[in-house]
């Protein structure tokens, strides 16, 4: 439905193209013919008249100068509609190539909007769900203790997934409408990331590790890079599941390096700069595996660049993922 719509467009915007391009050549045909035409009336008519008024001598009319004009002014004239047609054609490519880049960069939009809507109706859907299939199985059935504790758990971990999903909504809408009130304070980053870690490593199913070099300081809002550490973790362990994510924090001379990485699917080149545009996903919503909205590393990439830093991403050998972040020291 959608690409047929993208299509229909694009038809209707080359059809245009055609009879746009073919009525400049038809009227540029016309008014060459129309100069040639009243260039060789005015040079036949001139000619008779030579003939009559010279009185018998032969005077050869295109020696004279008024045949000379008469040829500067044709000649004038070819060269104007030549060097105008030029210049419209010119002006004219150019803007049918801008059009069609808008054209594709709104259909892009469009799509990925499309893909945001259906993935955000079932990432909101499905933990709400399952929370209520959990409770309804508390409430209607005696489970031992031990199976009720799993239950309740579950549930919270659901509960913190769509926690985590409104949060990242909430910054991007704060974001776009530059309302995120940033809070800049010296602080441990070091710290910060171990109790991160920490939190993480009592989800007893993740194979985590990391290495992080002590009392490394920086000036940044704790909120945010809360939030882009997190994100990172996330994605690490929803595209590498069952295999080892490792985050490293280190200086070098000049930087302070975060590191996340993974050994999973990894990210092809093509879409290592697309990765952090908003809503986009690599593949398509129905042949993804790993449910998302496309947003955790907007947002990700926007708080960075708030920090002054740089973030990229690289392979991973022999396979994976590797989000670094350098913080300008
Ligand atoms: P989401 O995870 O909700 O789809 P993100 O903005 O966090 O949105 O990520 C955008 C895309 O980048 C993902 O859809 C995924 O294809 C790719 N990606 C992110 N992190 C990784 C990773 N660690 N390994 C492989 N691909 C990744």
């Amino acid at each position: 439905m959608f690409k047929e719509k993208a299509s229909t467009k694009f038809v209707f915007f080359y059809l245009v193209i055609v009879y746009v391009f073919a009525f400049m050549f038809w009227w540029s045909y016309l008014l060459y013919s129309k100069i040639e035409q009243h260039y060789s009336d005015a040079v036949n008519y001139r000619g008779l008249q030579y003939e009559v008024f010279s009185g018998g001598e032969r005077i050869d009319f295109f020696h004279t100068d008024e045949f000379q004009e008469l040829d500067k002014q044709f000649k004038r004239q070819k060269l104007m509609i030549l060097a105008e047609g030029s210049v419209f054609f010119l002006i004219l490519i150019f803007g049918v190539f801008k059009v069609r880049q808008s054209i594709l960069k709104e259909v892009a939009i469009a799509r990925q909007q499309k893909n945001f809507l259906l993935s955000i109706t079932h990432e909101l859907k499905s933990p709400l769900s399952s929370i209520k299939l959990m409770n309804e199985t508390i409430k209607k059935r005696s489970l031992a203790k031990e199976k009720q504790d799993e239950l309740l758990q579950n549930a919270l971990n659901e509960v913190d997934r769509l926690e985590g999903l409104v949060e990242n909504i909430l910054i991007a809408a704060k974001i776009e409408n530059d309302q995120y009130g940033f809070n800049k304070e010296k602080l441990n980053l070091s710290e910060l990331c171990k109790q991160l870690m920490q939190n993480y490593l009592q989800r007893k199913e993740i194979q985590l590790s990391y290495d992080i070099e002590e009392n490394i300081y920086i000036e940044g809002d704790k909120i945010c890079l809360n939030s882009i550490v997190s994100n990172l973790l996330d994605n690490a362990l929803k595209y590498a599941a069952h295999s080892p994510v490792h985050l490293q924090l280190h200086t070098d001379k000049q930087n302070v390096i975060l590191s996340v990485s993974d050994n999973g699917i990894g990210v092809a080149d093509e879409e290592k700069e697309k990765i952090f545009d908003k809503f986009y996903r690599v593949g398509n919503e129905e042949t993804r595996a790993a449910k998302g909205t496309g947003l955790g590393l907007y947002i990700v990439k926007q708080l960075v660049q708030f920090h002054k830093a740089k973030i990229s991403v690289e392979d991973q050998l022999p396979h994976g993922a590797k989000f670094v972040i350098s913080f300008a020291l």
